[in-house]
């Protein structure tokens, strides 16, 4: 895919405001309720525990240690031991239940996600790199995860502490208060600054990331060719310029937020000083007494811990949201356009196909395919010929409805394609492409693929059809050779012998070919046309062609150019009309 789709993607970032994002996550969570409040409440409870413990103190100090009084002292340090396993408890309880909900959370959302991407329109595909894809799959959501996981916890303790803390510190004087609450101010600018920064930064860092993995995952793939053209520096040198944008974004982004810890520490320090100085004052005066100061202390910092931990969750949160926005953005893109309510049925399928005024194009206001039209009767081999990007992948792709043409009607057997359900159009349809598309999986797996339900015999038989069993049988294991990741490890001439096997298996009654242009060697050259000749028998088969002999036999030969049928006849017709396809023929010959 082109940069310009990365580009794209950054210009008009489908990021809207992260307020939605937010409410649309708390959606997710809302689907565990029950959990949720077994965490909240384990919150609260850990909240109001933490806070009792310094009260705790601040009670031994004045009642009990000023008074001398040994026994009292004992036994309420008794009291704060019991106050801090039962607050442990309620920590360790409320992670354990957060833990739950964050995982099947994203669980259910890799699930919709996956699940949306297979109905996703091939365009879709087309404007992204896969390893932004999976980036999105993979980073995003374990980014959601991770911050599910520790911020809700987070968020609503520091809320609740500070709340709690608020209140017991009113009820002690209302004048320290006060003084506690002079940095809150200062700590909500500070915050301010640097996240309104950080978030911005985070951003960049994702979608520089994002862009860095997709760069990787094409050099990986395209190796080959990288090494054949002795690309290695270019390619390097293009990885560098990536991942210095990366480092760039990255490290400031780490910059303004590792700034923040050390902000708060500063001013926390300023709000000790304050309470330890006016309160001093104040007990001189007799209007509190050592007990409150050192309660006040405590929860001084209790009480910027929170919002510290507020400020640093806002980070991680922002992270998270980034990659929310992104992962809702493709849950946003619209699925494949949705099969008519009532897809009519589509049996007993004869192969007559008609393209009537078919126009289509990738771009809005460039067009692939203009005004095309043409029979094929149900046998019939439909050759499609003319220069490369002239549109006849685009023909075939619109046939078997991966695109949906933007004018003319385009019919099998008499009905309207777009009125059939694509799966039960696809089902009579066979593929043999090029590049022909083998997972890793045996090879008796890979000729299965075209009729799950086969049997063995079905499957080998098919292979003797297709010329494919003697070399399957040469092959170490047999039909339970295991094949790499897209089928390497035997030949290209091989993979095109197991797809045909494939497609007879199927037994479809529209073929589409797509023959190879890379010249195999002689041998399997002619195996592979005599499977085809066999595969194509009876069918109705629309072949983009570069064979001659599969030109030569063609009912129809459809010359296009730039998205237009420039002429059609016989091969006979065309040669003797000496026009663009006699050209082509010399031109092929010579
Ligand atoms: P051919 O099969 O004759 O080589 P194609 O049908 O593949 O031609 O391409 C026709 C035109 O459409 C070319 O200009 C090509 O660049 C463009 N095209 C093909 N696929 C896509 C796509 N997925 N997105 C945008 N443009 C495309």
């Amino acid at each position: 895919m082109s940069r310009s789709a990365v580009r794209l993607d950054r210009q008009k970032p489908q990021v809207k405001e992260w307020l939605p994002t937010l409410k649309r996550l708390a959606s997710y969570l809302g689907r565990r309720k029950g959990l949720l409040f077994l965490v909240v409440l384990m919150v609260a409870a850990s909240a109001a525990l933490g806070l009792l413990g310094p009260y705790l103190v601040g009670m031994a100090i004045d009642d009990f240690i000023i008074t001398k009084d040994k026994h009292g002292l004992v036994l309420l340090l008794v009291w704060l031991g019991v106050v801090y396993i039962f607050y442990s408890l309620t920590v360790f309880l409320q992670n354990y239940w957060m833990a739950g909900v964050a995982q099947k959370t994203v669980y259910e959302m890799r699930i919709e996600l996956f699940a949306h991407l297979h109905q996703l329109p091939l365009s879709f595909f087309d404007k992204r790199r896969h390893g932004e894809l999976m980036s999105r799959v993979t980073n995003d959501i374990e980014n959601i995860s991770s911050t599910l996981n520790s911020s809700v916890i987070q968020v609503a303790s520091s809320v609740l502490t500070l709340t709690g803390a608020i209140a017991v510190m009113l009820y002690l004087s209302p004048i320290l208060t006060a003084v506690a609450l002079i940095i809150v101010p200062l700590l909500y600018i500070g915050m301010n600054w640097i996240t309104s920064r950080t978030r911005r930064l985070f951003k960049e860092q994702q979608c520089h990331l994002g862009e860095l993995n997709g760069f990787i995952e094409e050099a990986v793939s395209s190796k080959h060719i990288v090494k054949m053209f002795s690309r290695e520096e270019q390619i390097a040198a293009a990885f560098n310029e990536r991942n210095a944008k990366l480092k760039e974004a990255g490290f400031w982004a780490q910059t303004y937020s590792g700034f923040i810890p050390k902000l708060m520490h500063m001013l926390n320090n300023l709000s000790f000083a304050l309470i330890a100085g006016v309160g001093g004052l104040l007990a001189v005066k007799g209007l509190v007494t050592v007990g409150v100061i050192v309660v006040f202390a405590e929860y001084s910092r209790q009480f910027t811990r929170p919002l510290n931990d507020l400020a640093n969750q806002f980070n991680t949160l922002l992270s998270a949201v980034a990659g929310a926005e992104r992962v809702f953005a493709i849950l946003d893109t619209e699925k494949e356009e949705q099969e008519q309510e009532h897809a009519l049925p589509f049996d007993e399928v004869r192969g007559n196909i008609e393209f009537c005024g078919v126009s289509f194009s990738y771009e809005k206001g460039e067009k692939t395919i203009n005004h095309v039209s043409f029979k094929a009767k149900q046998g019939d081999i439909i050759a499609l010929v003319g220069p490369t990007g002239s549109g006849k992948s685009t023909l075939v792709n619109l046939l078997a409805r991966f695109y949906e043409p933007d004018g003319g009607a385009i019919l099998v057997d008499g009905q309207d394609v777009s009125k059939i359900s694509r799966q039960e159009l696809r089902k009579h349809m066979g593929f043999v492409l090029q590049e022909s598309f083998l997972f890793s999986g045996t090879i008796k797996e890979n000729i299965r693929y075209g009729r799950l339900e086969a049997t063995d015999e079905e499957v080998i038989a098919a292979a003797r059809l297709a010329n494919a069993h003697l070399f399957i049988t040469k092959l170490p294991d047999g039909y339970d050779t295991k094949l790499q990741h897209e089928g390497t490890g035997i030949s290209q001439g091989q993979r095109q012998l197991i797809a045909i096997a494939r497609a007879i298996l199927a037994d479809p009654v529209i073929l589409i070919l797509d023959e190879a242009t890379s010249s195999i060697d002689t041998i399997t050259e002619t195996y592979i046309q005599e499977a085809l000749d066999r595969l194509m028998k009876d069918r109705t088969s629309v072949v983009i062609a570069h064979r001659l002999n599969t030109i030569q036999r063609a009912d129809q030969i459809l010359v296009l150019e730039k998205g237009e049928i420039i002429e059609r006849g016989t091969h006979e017709q065309l040669m003797e009309k000496d026009g663009h396809y006699a050209q082509l023929i010399a031109a092929s010959q010579s």
